[in-house]
């Protein structure tokens, strides 16, 4: 071996120590950095953001306002701050200091582009809270071209369902059905509430035509085919209503609980009281979770007197036991019984009708609100055919 040689092979030993220690400046440089980062970052901003965790919100928006006012002083113009702390103005309800620093932070010559939007989409949401929709709704139909465009119609289709205006739900619905998320359960319930209009106005081709648009877009909307069934009876084309009514089964049998006195009507209509009678016991027999004990014991004793009416109710009951059912078997007992019992079970039947009052409701099966009466459109988290069709036991 040459002594040439000899050194180049022992350069990367000699050289090691070098390497090493480029290493732990670079290291060292870098821990600087971030020492220097974190320097930067004021106090105020650690104590806000420690308030946050501690839900003190009062704190916390005295702490950013503060970081926010010394950032200004020393010309160092901020965005995600402010747009942050108006967030927090209007969870916190203080809408108008809100509105205030959108506002500001908006007209800053700084903020331009999809920037814009989304302090203009902030803005409009500030307004909405404020309570003053009609200025919410111009922000947020001149925001339908930007980077905001979905976020702002999907909050435009709620202002206009809250307004009931559901002409204009449904063209915005179709605009976002063609994107990803598909709204065709929300369209064809705008239908049924249009639907639902004319008929109260008796206006009965409008509505019959708009159940049948709903009926196109969402095939399984019972509540189109209970509107075509109204319709129907209306008319006293008690054959369609039939026809109408009995769809509901393929489609959900859930709901055909909410037209039983009515698909017996229209029998009745037809003069085939007794044959729509035995479809409602056919139908309870089937899918016992129904409601329908109450017409089902009703028109019994209107066609075949009390001691039947009895007996059918009995039945039906003993098939499934629940508080509607024995409270409805109380009643049909009394007159069996003698004078000091018939009081006693009034008085059970008193105590049970007080409960079941209480405790058996119709409920949303998304947000879990109760209620005695049923809703097509949840009035607590806004979702559409949330609703048990059936009161339940809650
Ligand atoms: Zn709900």
């Amino acid at each position: 071996m040459e002594s040439n040689d000899f050194w180049l092979w022992l350069a990367p030993v000699f050289l090691l120590p070098v390497f090493f220690a480029m290493g732990w400046f670079a290291a060292r440089v870098d821990m600087r950095a971030v020492l220097k980062q974190a320097k930067a970052v004021p106090e105020g901003f650690y104590k806000g953001l420690d308030a946050l965790v501690e839900h003190k919100s009062g704190v916390a928006v005295r702490a950013l306002a503060e970081v926010i006012d010394q950032q200004n002083e020393a010309r160092q113009n901020t965005y995600e701050l402010p747009l942050t702390l108006g967030k927090l103005y209007r969870q916190r309800g203080e809408n108008d200091k809100a509105i205030a620093l959108h506002k500001q932070l908006q007209t800053s010559p700084d903020i331009v582009g999809e920037r814009h939007d989304v302090v203009t989409f902030e803005l409009g949401q500030d307004f909405q809270a404020a309570g003053l929709v009609d200025r919410a709704e111009q922000i947020f139909v001149g925001l339908q071209k930007g980077a905001m465009a979905r976020p702002a119609r999907e909050i435009l289709l709620n202002i206009y369902q809250q307004d009931r205006d559901w002409q204009k739900a449904i063209e915005l619905a179709q605009e976002l059905n063609r994107s990803d998320q598909a709204y065709q359960f929300e369209i064809a319930q705008f239908l049924c509430e249009l639907a639902q209009l004319a008929l109260y106005q008796s206006d009965l081709d409008t509505a019959s035509k708009h159940a049948d648009e709903a009926l196109h877009i969402n095939r399984k909307c019972t509540r189109a085919n209970m509107i075509l069934g109204d319709v129907a009876l209306k008319r006293e084309d008690f054959a369609a209503a039939i026809a109408a009514y009995s769809a509901i089964e393929k489609q959900n049998y859930e709901y055909l609980s909410m037209v039983g006195e009515r698909l017996y009507d229209a029998y009745d209509g037809l003069n085939k009281p007794r044959e729509g009678l035995a479809v409602l016991i056919g139908y309870m027999q089937t899918f016992p979770q129904l409601d329908l004990i109450g017409v089902i014991y009703d028109k019994s004793l209107l066609l075949y007197g009390e001691h039947k009416a009895a007996e059918m109710v009995l039945e039906l009951v003993r098939r499934k036991p629940d508080l509607n059912g024995i409270y409805r078997l109380l009643g049909v007992r009394a007159s069996e019984l003698t004078p000091t019992w018939r009081s006693d079970l009034d008085m059970m039947r008193g105590v049970i009708g007080q409960q079941i009052q209480k405790s058996v409701m119709y409920r949303c099966r998304h947000c879990h609100f109760k209620s005695q009466v049923f809703f097509w459109h949840c009035p607590a988290c806004n979702k559409w055919e949330t609703f048990t069709p059936n009161r339940i036991e809650v």
